[in-house]
């Protein structure tokens, strides 16, 4: 059994200075995300043997974390990374759009921009780990797409797809934002899709489109990942507006053919 440290600062009234080094150093592994919310935490001995310190310190770094609300220790063992952050942003957003779906078009508008920083900067920054990661997920969509009928399950392999492309973006602000949205994304997703089911050739288009983001993203391209993604949004505002033509111009007829009973009827 290896001790680490022992007998050096890390007692003592050393152990403040050396738990304030640890709690950064956790918190900068949250906020880069390393750890996504909900993540269980190493347990205590593991942590002090990565870091390196005793597990006293380790203790007071965790009891820090979770004084300021980013991380919870449940009762049975175990500190999990809390998603207050997501929370705050999340909630207030989910019930604008679902009490207003005329905002669903700033939405889309807000998600565009987002997702074309992202696709431009995951291009530049993506490690291998991350292209696996995005690979994966786009085949996990793709089956998901072929093998389901279910668009709560297509919704979620795409809003896992997208997030798995912010993860490689490397920029631990626009990850937040991103992971806040998330749930936005998912319900915006389903939302998007009951109208794009509607749409012919709409299933062939999105994998064609999902494809060319993760191509380009892995070729390291990022003029052309931007623009793909800019293409995907560009595609869902397009057939979402038409979905919504199609459907005003049916109404008007409707209203016309009842018109046309009533004075049949006179
Ligand atoms: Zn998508």
């Amino acid at each position: 059994m290896v001790r680490p440290n022992a007998g050096t600062s890390d007692v003592g009234p050393g152990r403040r200075k050396v738990a304030d080094r640890v709690s950064q150093e956790l918190e900068g592994l949250i906020l880069r995300g390393g750890f996504a919310p909900g993540d269980r935490l190493p347990a205590e001995r593991l942590l002090a043997e990565q870091m390196a310190v005793s597990r006293p310190t380790v203790r007071e770094a965790l009891h820090r974390l979770e004084a300021r609300g980013l991380v919870r220790s449940r009762q049975g063992g175990g500190t999990f990374v809390r998603d207050a952050a997501a929370d705050a942003i999340t909630d207030p957003l989910l019930s604008l759009l679902r009490e207003h779906p005329d905002t669903e078009r700033d939405f889309l508008e807000f998600r565009a921009v987002v997702e074309q920083q992202v696709a431009y900067w995951a291009a530049l920054r993506a490690t291998p780990p991350d292209l696996a990661l995005i690979e994966h997920r786009l085949l996990v969509l793709e089956r998901a797409s072929e093998e389901s009928e279910d668009l709560a399950v297509h919704a979620k392999a795409d809003a896992a797809f997208h997030l798995a492309i912010a993860e490689a973006a490397h920029n631990s602000v626009l990850l937040y934002v991103v992971r806040a949205l998330l749930g936005a994304l998912r319900d915006d997703v389903y939302y998007n899709r009951k109208k794009l089911a509607a749409h012919r050739g709409s299933k062939e288009a999105l994998r064609r489109q999902h494809r060319s983001i993760f191509e380009h993203v892995k070729a390291g391209d990022t003029e052309r990942a931007r623009d793909s993604a800019r293409t995907h949004i560009e595609y869902l505002q397009e057939t979402i507006q038409s979905y919504e033509h199609n459907a005003e111009r049916q109404a008007v007829a409707e209203l016309r053919l009842r018109h046309e009973k009533i004075t049949d009827l006179k």
